[in-house]
């Protein structure tokens, strides 16, 4: 399956991609991710892309793309794949569609994680990560076993430098601006399915297996 994970920062996107990868065997690219690992390492593009992220604005749209074109050029991901955080402007989302083209490929859905604001804001001043393996917890829905200790391997935990109050605001104010206009631009494509995105990790869940479901039936 050929999936888009959509939907403002918080919203759960990417652990709901982790499950599904677990379960559906569809691996995750994050463009998010990658940019981190890149700013971790001190690259020299990881430099200046540390400039956008940590004002909470995004990574221009040619170094983005460039990032997806490596990806997808991997034999890992011949089989399938569901991008979590990309596209994330108009401009991403038709390169995106050219290079499957070329590919031969198209995309089976765009999974819409809709959650409103205040709960947006709550969750990621409320959620750390592990410094070492970039485990995700929320300090009041999925709490870490020990104080600031990750469960998985024993990382310390830390905040996001995005995650802080300013940054958040800003990252929504370029959510509404640039990635908005996509959840329009797929729907008139016929490819979004919309999910409630308030409720637990496991109702959010059961929405996603039910539309994976359904697209693997359409399928056949
Ligand atoms: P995320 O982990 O998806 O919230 O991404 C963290 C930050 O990385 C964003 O706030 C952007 O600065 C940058 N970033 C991630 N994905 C993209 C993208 N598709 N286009 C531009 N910037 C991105």
């Amino acid at each position: 399956m050929y999936l888009v994970l959509l939907g403002p920062p918080g919203a759960g996107k990417g652990t709901q991609a982790k499950m599904i990868e677990q379960e559906f065997g569809i691996s995750q690219i994050s463009t998010g991710d990658i940019i981190r690992e890149s700013i971790r390492q001190q690259t020299e593009w990881g430099k200046k892309a540390n400039e956008y992220v940590k004002e909470g604005k995004l990574v221009p749209d040619e170094v983005v793309i460039g990032i997806i074109q490596e990806q997808l050029s991997q034999e890992k991901f011949q089989a399938g794949f569901m991008l979590d955080g990309f596209p994330r402007t108009l401009q991403q989302a038709e390169a995106l569609a050219s290079m499957l083209d070329n590919m031969g490929k198209r995309l089976d859905g765009v999974l819409y994680f809709e959650v409103n604001e205040e709960e947006v804001i709550q969750r990621l001043s409320a959620r750390r990560i592990c410094e070492n393996c970039q485990a995700t917890y929320n300090l009041l829905s999925k709490p870490p076993k020990e104080d600031q200790i990750c469960d998985a391997c024993g990382g310390k935990l830390i905040q996001r430098a995005d995650d802080r109050p300013e940054v958040i605001r800003q990252r929504l104010k370029t959510y509404k601006e640039q990635t908005a206009p996509l959840v329009k631009w797929y729907e008139d494509r016929g490819l979004l399915y919309r999910l409630k995105s308030e409720g637990s990790i496991a109702e959010v869940y059961q929405q996603v297996k039910k539309v994976l479901n359904e697209i693997q039936e359409k399928n056949g």
